[in-house]
C-alpha cells in the first residue's frame, strides 16, 4: 500500500476551507525567510500558496541573510502583537550569526505555529499539546487515515531533531506504541530497524534504508527529502527519500513515497495549525 500524502493533503485542505468559511474568519499566516537558501525559498514559496489558496492572510517577509539578529528580533515582536496575524512561522535553519533558540523563545507561544517554542514543546512531552509539529502531526495523520494500527507495535525513529524525531516519537508514544529512537551513534542501525512495525526514517541521507534493514510487512514512512543531482530533470536534481523506494517496497505493508508523501502533509497541518491559532484567538472552542 502506499500512503499517499498528496491525496490526504488536498482532503485535508478542503476540510480545512471549508471550517474556516463556515466560521467566517480569515487566520492568517507570516513566514519569515531570512537568506537565499533554494531548499526553504521553495518551502516557503509552498506556504504562501496553500494559505492563498485557502483564503488564509499571506504575509511572507523574505529577508537578507545579512539581517542582525536584534532586528529579526523586533519583527517578531511586531508579529508578536499583529492581530492580523495568528501563526508566525520563521523559517529554519537561520545563518550563522542568528540564534536559532532566541528567536524561537521570542515568538508568542499562542501564535507558535510550529510547536517549537519550549512551552508547546514541553506540554508535548507532558502529553498535553494544544498545538503540536507539522511534520510529525502529519505522519499520525496519514497512519490513522490508513487505519493502522499503533497501539503496541514496535516504532523505530531514525532521527533526534526537535523538528521531527523527538515529536514524532513522543507522540507515537502518546498512542502507545513502544518506541525506540535512533541516530548517528546508534550501533548497528539497521538491525535496530529491522526490529521495527512502524519505522520512521528521518534523517536526510539519501536513499540509507535499504530493503534489508526492514522486517517482512512492516509500515515505513519517509520524512526524508533529498535532492540529488539529476541533468536529466529541469532543475538540474530530483527528491528522494531516506529509503530506498525500490528495495524496501516490496518488502513492507505500506510505505510513504517522497515526493508525495509526507512533504504535502506537513504543509496542510501548517494550515490546520493555523485555523486551531485563529479559533483559539477567536475564543472558539471545538
Ligand atoms: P536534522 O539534520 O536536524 O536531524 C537528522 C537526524 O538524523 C539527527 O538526529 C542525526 O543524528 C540523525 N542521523 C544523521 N546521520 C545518521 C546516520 N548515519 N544514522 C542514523 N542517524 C543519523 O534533520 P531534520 O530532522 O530536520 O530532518 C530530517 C530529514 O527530514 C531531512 O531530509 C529533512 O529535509 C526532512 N524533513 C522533511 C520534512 C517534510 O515536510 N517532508 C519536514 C522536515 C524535515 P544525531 O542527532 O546523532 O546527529
Amino acid at each position: 500500500m502506499i500512503l499517499d500524502g498528496k491525496a490526504l493533503a488536498a482532503i485535508e485542505r478542503e476540510k480545512i476551507r471549508e471550517e474556516t468559511q463556515k466560521l467566517g474568519i480569515q487566520p492568517g499566516l507570516a513566514v519569515v525567510l531570512v537568506g537565499d537558501d533554494s531548499a526553504s525559498q521553495s518551502y516557503v514559496n509552498s506556504k504562501e500558496k496553500a494559505c492563498l489558496e485557502l483564503g488564509f492572510l499571506s504575509r511572507v517577509m523574505r529577508l537578507p541573510a545579512s539581517t542582525p539578529e536584534a532586528e529579526l528580533l523586533q519583527i517578531v515582536m511586531d508579529l508578536n502583537s499583529d492581530k492580523s496575524i495568528n501563526g508566525i512561522l520563521v523559517q529554519l535553519p537561520l545563518p550563522g550569526h542568528i540564534d536559532e533558540n532566541l528567536i524561537i523563545d521570542a515568538i508568542d507561544p499562542d501564535k507558535d505555529v510550529d510547536c517549537f517554542h519550549p512551552f508547546n514543546f514541553g506540554r508535548l512531552f507532558i502529553g498535553s499539546q494544544i498545538i503540536e509539529p507539522c511534520t510529525p502531526k502529519g505522519i499520525m495523520r496519514i497512519l490513522d487515515h490508513y487505519m493502522i494500527e499503533i497501539k503496541g507495535k514496535n516504532a523505530v525513529v531514525i532521527g533526534r531533531s526537535n523538528i521531527v524525531g523527538k515529536p514524532a516519537a513522543m507522540l507515537l508514544m502518546q498512542r502507545h506504541a513502544t518506541v525506540t529512537i535512533a541516530h548517528s551513534r546508534t550501533v548497528d542501525l539497521p538491525e535496530v530497524c529491522r526490529r521495527a512495525d512502524i519505522l520512521v526514517a528521518a534523517v536526510g541521507k539519501p536513499l540509507m534504508v535499504k530493503g534489508d534493514w526492514v522486517k517482512e510487512g512492516a509500515v515505513v514512512i519517509d520524512v526524508g527529502t533529498n535532492r540529488v543531482p539529476d541533468s536529466t530533470r529541469p532543475k538540474g536534481y530530483r527528491m528522494v527519500g531516506d529509503v530506498d523506494f525500490a528495495e524496501v517496497e516490496p518488502k513492507v505493508s505500506a510505505i510513504s513515497p517522497v515526493p508525495g508523501g509526507i512533504g504535502p502533509m506537513t504543509i496542510a497541518m501548517l494550515m490546520s495549525n493555523t485555523l486551531a491559532l485563529a479559533k483559539y484567538a477567536h475564543g472558539i472552542i471545538d
